[in-house]
């Protein structure tokens, strides 16, 4: 079996489910009981808390853990649209936003909130000059991903803060679900961040949102106060204590990862190239760990189907998109909709051989000839 989905999930590590094993059975109780169970499991999250904060340069307070990334984006995206509509109405976004940032958004315009998306220039980056132009005095949020899940473009995010800095009631939203544990992140200039530890070999059902300490937010899940106000529920010790885990082993050996995963995808797109029904999506903006690509006259569905039956798994698009439409990040930069119709997302990380790339680029050759 090749597994080259990894942007889609990845398979937890054995230390993040060791982990968390030992955790759910060592502490028995709710860390908000007030007894010594209670206070024990309450301290055990609160070492966590403050080691992810420490990791990720922000404060405890400002850690608010989720169900995953769809839900860190919703609260993110609703709760500031919900806190600030006093100031405006007014959103930007991207056509490269994963559905769970764009489904929050379009709840909103439905309920009259009024949203742009800035245009992606030719290699894969937000157009600057652009999202100058669209920015208005009613803009409450923009929410723009550092890194997005079909094509690995990684955006300019320092530079997009900077445009917004003059704007007070602007806040800057990045979904960094395919950034975190990859490329090294500065939250300075960002006021809210989503991530999930799925993504980099730890839980799934959880995720975090960052939120800085002087922003308000409209919580989305309303109940009693669990770590934070902002959003209610049992504290899931075992998932914060597998997220430091998974956090800080993904961080620790970052570098190292990317080289090699950098080597991987040199591999992969020479192999590649070579085809003229082939064409290469990810720019030289998109992160080692995504390769996109477009086939010609190839329904990539197919494709797909037809790498399964050798055992290799990839995705066609984001796993989360809905099947048989186009890509809207691959329509965005190529403004070809039947190259953003057939495309096939690989995806690598620090655990694929260079051996699965030469096999994957093998079988790609047997199923081109077979459907070409
Ligand atoms: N945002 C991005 C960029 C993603 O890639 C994903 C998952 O594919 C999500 C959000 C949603 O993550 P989750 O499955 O944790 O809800």
């Amino acid at each position: 079996m090749i597994y080259l989905d990894y942007a889609a999930h990845t398979p937890v590590s054995d230390e993040v489910l060791q982990t968390f094993f030992d955790v759910s059975r060592d502490y028995i109780a709710n860390p908000n009981s007030p007894y010594k169970l209670g206070r024990e499991a309450a301290a055990k999250m609160e070492e966590s808390t403050n080691h992810i904060a420490a990791l990720l340069g922000v404060k405890e307070s400002e850690i608010i853990y989720t169900s995953g990334a769809t839900e860190s984006n919703n609260l993110a995206i609703k709760g500031i649209a919900s806190a600030y509509k006093r100031y405006g109405k007014h959103i930007i976004t991207t056509y490269l936003e994963h559905s769970s940032v764009t489904g929050a958004i379009t709840a909103l315009q439905n309920q009259g909130y009024d949203v742009d998306f800035v245009p992606i220039l030719e290699d894969g980056l937000v157009d600057l000059n652009q999202l100058k132009e669209l920015i208005r005095e009613d803009t409450i949020l923009v929410s723009i991903c550092y890194v997005d899940s079909e094509i690995g473009l990684k955006q300019p995010i320092e530079e997009i803060s900077e445009l917004l800095k003059d704007y007070p009631h602007c806040y800057f939203h990045v979904d960094a679900t395919q950034a975190v544990g990859k490329v090294p992140i500065s939250l300075n200039l960002i006021d809210l961040m989503t991530f999930t530890p799925h993504k980099f070999f730890g839980m799934n059902g959880s995720g975090i949102l960052i939120k800085k300490e002087n922003i308000l937010l409209e919580p989305i899940i309303h109940g009693g106060i669990s770590t934070t106000k902002f959003r209610s529920g049992t504290p899931v010790l075992p998932m914060a204590v597998a997220a430091e885990k998974a956090l800080s082993t993904m961080l620790e050996n970052l570098e190292y990862n990317y080289s090699y995963v950098t080597i991987l995808n040199k591999q992969l797109r020479e192999g590649l190239e070579k085809y003229s029904n082939v064409c290469i999506n990810s720019t030289s903006n998109s992160i080692p760990y995504i390769l996109n690509i477009s086939f010609k006259g190839i329904n990539s569905g197919a494709f797909q189907e037809a790498l399964e039956k050798h055992d290799i798994y990839v995705s066609t698009k984001s796993a989360c998109c809905a099947p048989n439409t186009a890509s809207r990040p691959v329509y965005a930069i190529t403004r070809d909709r039947k190259l953003a119709m057939s495309t096939l997302r690989i995806s690598l990380s620090h655990q694929t051989t260079k051996e699965e790339i030469d096999t994957f680029l093998f079988v790609f050759d047997e199923c081109l000839k077979e459907l070409g």
